[in-house]
């Protein structure tokens, strides 16, 4: 099979190295895009450096390279996108789409992380506020590839959201959508963490007039206790030199038909064969590791 007009993408946070979660969703997006001879690009989403580690982004690159996930083209970094974002948030803000909310942290506590729309009609001046996106009364839906349908009722579950915070930082909502629809991402597939994010993602592409990606998420890695394997909670670099066991592992842990006479195979060989055996259709809705399959 042969797609030249499949455009997949990874775009970690550099707010920590890359774990065996990651490492999952980076070799499926990798492979979705190589078994249909795709373009595969990176995007570094580095627009929060308060949350940023020192030497994430570097370290980042290099265990993709060492682990055979290498990219087409150069690396996009969001933070040298800022003015793509501001445009596009003055834009809505002028439509009256989006608006200024002061609300203190402490105000929202209530509310359980959905706005409740206080300053939605007070008119405030966008200085020293945040910026949030109005949301219509409506379900938005998609048919993911491994978790099937998905909707979320915009209004109700999540309410009117950041798109530049009160700091002046931009909302990954925002600029993921506008990134990926400027690199002509056909195909987003991630950690099935971001799930619930994706409504949003919808509505603002249709706000804006961009065509709709297709979605896979993965299923998450989660501990024996239940516990996300994060960013903060026991995620350990991966060691370049166990790439080739490792790869084999994220494998497994996609539902790929894996040979165990692999594990002495160059990372770049064991990616070329797992590409050309492909399954999407295998990749299990959730998934549970055992202990000793973390790392
Ligand atoms: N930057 C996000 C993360 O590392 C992923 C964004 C995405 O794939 O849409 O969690
Ligand atoms: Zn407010």
């Amino acid at each position: 099979m042969n797609n030249a007009s499949y455009v997949g993408r990874f775009a970690p946070t550099p707010s920590g190295f890359l774990h065996f979660g990651s490492l999952v969703a980076a070799l499926a997006s990798w492979l979705d895009a190589r078994a249909v001879g795709g373009r595969w690009l990176l995007r570094m989403e580095d627009i929060d450096p308060p949350r940023e580690a020192p030497g994430a982004q570097a370290a980042i690159l290099k265990t993709l390279e060492s682990y055979g996930l290498l990219w087409d083209g150069e690396v996009v970094y969001q933070s040298l996108r800022h003015d793509a974002y501001a445009e596009v948030v003055a834009r809505l803000f002028q439509m009256g789409l989006a608006y200024a909310c002061t609300c203190s942290r402490k105000q929202l506590e209530p509310y359980h992380g959905i706005y409740p729309g206080l300053c939605r009609n007070l008119c405030h001046a966008q200085e020293d506020a945040a910026i949030r996106l109005r949301v219509p009364e409506l379900n938005y839906h998609f048919v993911d590839r491994v978790q099937g349908r998905f909707e979320q009722h915009l209004g109700r579950d999540v309410g009117d959201f950041v798109i530049r915070r009160r700091d002046g930082l931009y909302a990954y909502q925002l600029a993921v959508v506008l990134d990926d629809a400027w690199q002509g991402v056909t195909d987003i597939v991630r950690g099935a963490d971001l799930l619930d994010n994706t409504p949003r993602q919808l509505y603002l592409q249709e706000l804006l007039g961009f065509s709709q990606p297709r979605y896979l998420h993965v299923p998450l890695i989660t501990q024996p206790d239940g516990h996300k394997l994060g960013k903060s909670y026991r995620s350990a670099p991966l060691p370049p030199e166990q790439a080739s066991p490792l790869i084999l592992r994220a494998l497994r842990a996609l539902g790929q038909q894996t040979d165990p006479a692999m594990a002495q195979a160059r990372p770049a060989e064991l990616l070329a064969h797992a590409a050309r055996h492909w399954s999407a259709e295998a990749i299990p809705k959730r998934l549970s590791v055992p202990e000793a399959d973390l790392c």
